[in-house]
């Protein structure tokens, strides 16, 4: 048995987790950060300073994906952790309309 058999969302946030761990050392990964561009603000920041961020969190089910990962800065990462889903897409709209 798995020692996370008994909970599934668990095992599965644990899965997506370690895959995210292995994403980040690919060359798909390095070549995105080599942009040196946030994926949401769009400012350039330096490969070294990026993160990586699901854009539907794991712990909602999100799956680590080349369609579900992003790079983006600090910056944005802690704002998205921080926001409802309705602000942060308030946030979005607004650093949109800077661009
Ligand atoms: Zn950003």
């Amino acid at each position: 048995m798995e020692p996370f058999a008994y909970n599934l969302d668990e095992a599965d946030i644990k899965r997506e987790r370690q895959k995210a761990r292995e994403l980040r050392t690919s060359q798909w990964w390095k070549r995105r950060c080599a942009k040196a561009v946030c994926y949401y603000c769009k400012k350039n920041i330096h490969p070294r300073d990026l993160t990586m961020d699901h854009i539907v969190p794991v712990s909602r089910g999100g799956k680590t994906s080349k369609g579900n990962v992003v790079q983006c800065c600090k910056e944005c990462n802690n704002n998205k952790k921080q926001l409802l889903p309705i602000e942060w897409e308030k946030y979005l709209a607004r650093i949109d309309l800077q661009a």
